[in-house]
């Protein structure tokens, strides 16, 4: 049993420690004269806020500006080197692991050679092993990494973290990682789907609010990540965007765990394609290794990834005229086949709405190759930094200034 408190979506009280940090760290007030303009505080009570984050190494201060008229207002900025997060991308055929900053940028990124199959204990190790040796090959204080989040592709219950009836790694069904982590950390550990995790990567740096998008992960296995007005839609459970399972027309080459006969993912993934090839008599394992044998034009793999991208785009239509987003991202290794991304482009805005296909931008995810775990850095940070977590570090600081002063 893991001791720590998970503040996920927690409220905050207007203008108290936690409120200041999170106008700050959205970039909506970065003076102290700003923050007591937009919060309504006295001047006085917003300096002992700002004090305590500094203390905390939460929150640095420019240097100061003098002009001749007087001296200008620092700016406040997160104090990135006071704690870093660790985020995992764990996929069928790989594995990235990745340390963020505090103002979420990426300090190193590495591969790590995990076997899936072996089992979610085992996992679990290699990964915490991982993470350990490059906070130590990269000179890092280990009590300072404040939290872990790890995506996996398969649903995931929302908030437990539970893998549930993932499709095609039976022995992880109901797998609880934040309770196996505990037994090697008491920092806070969040499991999330992989497409929710490029969904939040691709949300806008500038007005995240606005952001109306689908996040399409199209790799050994196909997942949906919803973000609605700059949020994660997960629905009551963290079933939303469980879109693999949809009955299309086709003939399935894998078995599903799902009971739909001829369901997209056993029809249309990468998983789903590399079977069918082997069936054909090609050597292939891998997605990445499909989207080769397309770049390389055999008319037969072409064949078959034009037919996948038709089954995917008309599912996506569905969603799409349902949902109304403003971009479709395709992320995953199968995103890199221009053959089935051209087939899912051409399905779409065939079947969209004139009023949906206006606005929308089918488009690549912008750094697909570090998506997952920039995503993954996104959400330990705002579980870690949340306004509720960063209010109790103030308070204990405070009780130990007390104490040392008693
Ligand atoms: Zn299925």
């Amino acid at each position: 049993m893991t001791s720590t408190t998970l503040f996920r979506d927690l409220d905050y009280a207007p203008g108290s420690v936690g409120d200041i940090f999170r106008l700050i760290r959205a970039g909506e007030a970065t003076s102290r004269s700003a923050l007591a303009r937009l919060s309504g505080l006295a001047p006085s009570t917003v300096s002992l806020r700002v004090d305590a984050l500094v203390r905390l190494g939460l929150v640095s201060e420019g240097g100061d500006e003098q002009s001749r008229g007087g001296r200008r207002a620092r700016s406040l900025e997160i104090g990135a080197s006071s704690g870093y997060v660790g985020a995992m991308d764990v996929g069928a055929n790989h594995v990235q692991v990745a340390l963020a900053d505090l103002a979420g940028n990426l300090i190193v990124v590495e591969d790590l050679p995990v076997a899936i199959d072996e089992g979610p204990d085992a996992a679990v190790e290699t990964l915490w092993q991982g993470l350990t040796s490059l906070i130590e090959r990269n000179d890092l204080d280990a009590d300072l990494l404040l939290g872990v989040a790890i995506g996996l592709p398969a649903p995931i219950e929302y908030p437990s973290g539970r893998v549930i009836l993932p499709s095609f790694m039976p022995s992880w069904h109901n797998a609880d990682l934040p309770t196996l982590f505990a037994a090697h950390t008491d920092i806070p550990v969040l499991v999330e789907n992989d497409a929710n995790l490029i969904a939040l990567a691709e949300r806008s740096e500038d007005h995240p609010e606005l952001d109306q998008l689908l996040a399409i992960k199209l790799g050994t296995r196909i997942g949906c990540g919803i973000v609605s007005a700059g949020r994660l839609h997960r629905g009551v459970g963290g079933a939303a965007g469980e879109i693999s399972h949809t009955a299309v027309i086709g003939e399935s080459t894998i078995p599903c765990v799902c009971g739909t006969a001829n369901c997209l993912e056993s029809v249309a993934s990468g998983g789903a394609i590399v079977a069918r090839l082997r069936l054909l008599g090609y050597d292939v394992r891998t997605a990445s290794e499909v989207v080769e044998l397309g770049r390389n034009g055999d008319a037969r793999v072409l064949d078959i990834l034009r037919s996948a991208g038709t089954s995917i785009g008309g599912v996506l239509s569905s969603i799409v005229n349902f949902f109304n987003p403003r971009d479709v991202v395709l992320g995953g290794a199968m995103s890199a086949s221009a053959p089935l991304v051209a087939a899912i482009r051409a399905e779409l805005f065939q079947r969209c709405l004139p009023l949906v296909a206006n606005d929308l931008e089918v488009r690549a995810a912008r750094r697909p190759g570090d998506a997952g775990v920039r995503g993954a850095s996104q959400l330990i940070l705002e579980e870690v930094l949340a306004p509720a977590r960063i209010e109790r570090r103030a308070r204990d600081l405070d009780d130990a200034t007390t104490r040392q002063s008693a």
